[in-house]
């Protein structure tokens, strides 16, 4: 439990090298392994002051079980992930720039870029619009990703949630997400990016996902 606060509250650190959050937004969570528990974030405290010590653990329901901080706002949503895809270990939250960009528009990232192909298998998909406060958010990012390859989804009007087999996978699902956003975004300012025929597509996800994966593990 120790280790996975520390591994949670230094992956915060990513989120604010890569860009991806203001002020106290954002956040990180990662399932306790062989238990009901997750570690997350505490609700407004900066970046620069979180520790290992302010992490909080919560159970599944979303209620505090440990830490003297309440914790993130999200927290009903990556409850919600954990109780419905038993097979993640870590959620991540972001209102990263052009990801927000593409939600704000509700409009899916297409899969434009090899890198997106080998990464998410296809585009990002977007989810429903969805007030905090109950389960809608966390329903609406597993009915987007469950059977998706995606691993993150583009809440409309709102960021990104993405997921990962731990918490530092689903990082990195967000700052992918965020730099296919970008280039994809850039793309379209001269022009209309040229589609991947679903074939390669599929190859390219295939390779990654097994070949290169057990070659140089993630
Ligand atoms: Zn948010």
């Amino acid at each position: 439990m120790n280790d996975l606060r520390k591994i949670v509250a230094d992956l915060h650190a990513e989120l604010v090298r890569y860009n991806l959050v203001v002020w106290t937004a954002g956040n990180v969570s990662g399932r306790v392994p062989g238990e009901d528990l997750f570690v997350i974030k505490p609700s407004g405290v900066s970046y620069d002051e979180l520790t290992p010590e302010n992490m909080v653990v919560c159970d599944l329901d979303g209620n505090l079980v440990e830490g003297e901080h309440s914790p993130s706002s999200d927290t009903a949503a990556h409850a919600y992930v954990y109780r419905n895809m038993p097979e993640v270990g870590g959620v991540v939250h972001t209102h990263s720039t052009y990801a927000s960009a593409w939600a704000a528009r509700g409009e899916a990232i297409p899969c434009v870029l090899t890198a997106m192909a080998d990464e998410f298998g296809g585009e990002i998909p977007v989810g429903p619009f969805a007030l905090i406060g109950d389960d809608s958010i966390g329903q609406g990012i597993v009915q987007t990703l469950k059977g998706h390859r995606s691993k993150a989804v583009l809440m409309q009007n709102h960021g990104v949630f993405s997921i990962g087999k731990d918490a530092k996978a689903a990082v990195k699902a967000a700052v992918m997400c965020e730099d296919v956003a970008r280039t994809v975004h850039v793309a379209r300012q001269l022009g209309d990016p040229l589609p991947i025929a679903q074939d390669d597509i599929d190859r390219l996800y295939d390779r990654y996902q097994n070949v290169y994966g057990q070659r140089s593990p993630r």
